[in-house]
């Protein structure tokens, strides 16, 4: 995915051409920033492909502090928690959710092989993780009467999340 989205950042820059004319196989930061730059794309949708695509620790803080107040608002509309940490850790967990698709236990391929078989992973879809709230409730850290209290809320930052990637995509073009 990361090598698709790239290859139509480049292909629909008029201006890479030029400003890589010395090494036609070197994309630098320098490039990729001015890329995204051109796309209108706004702060949270520029560090979400930054932080999700080219694994960027910079872009990933920098969105987590702009989706905490978006996320703190969620909270508020309903009930702000009273467990210590917990919008943090939501959003967190919720971050991680959008951004790692592949499954960690089949290496996103789907099957589980052994020396002897080759099962079927219980933990994916055809290699994109299944997020259940046993995994959610593994991810934030909290029992499961208190992850449910607030699923509402959970399913909801995810939603905002999935919204910000999309509006991103579709500004570059990859939709
Ligand atoms: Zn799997």
């Amino acid at each position: 995915m990361k090598a698709e989205l790239l290859t139509k950042l480049l292909a629909k820059s008029p201006s890479f051409e030029m400003s890589s004319g010395r090494n036609h196989n070197a994309i630098t930061p320098e490039d990729i920033n001015h890329m995204l730059g051109i796309k209108k794309l706004n702060r949270k949708e520029y560090n979400f492909l930054l932080m999700k695509y080219l694994d960027n620790d910079d872009s990933k803080s920098s969105l987590f502090d702009d989706l905490y107040e978006d996320t703190y608002q969620l909270f508020y509309k309903t009930e702000l928690p009273e467990e210590k940490g917990l919008i943090r850790k939501f959003l967190n967990s919720a971050i991680v959710e959008v951004v790692t698709e592949r499954c960690f236990f089949c290496n996103g391929t789907g099957v589980i092989k052994t020396l002897a078989s080759i099962n079927k992973c219980n933990h994916c879809d055809n290699g994109i993780f299944l997020y259940d709230d046993k995994v959610r409730c593994e991810m934030t850290g909290f029992p499961h009467n208190v992850f449910i209290k607030y699923k509402e809320t959970y399913l909801e930052i995810i939603d905002m999340i999935n919204r910000l990637e999309n509006s991103a995509r579709s500004k570059i073009g990859d939709y």
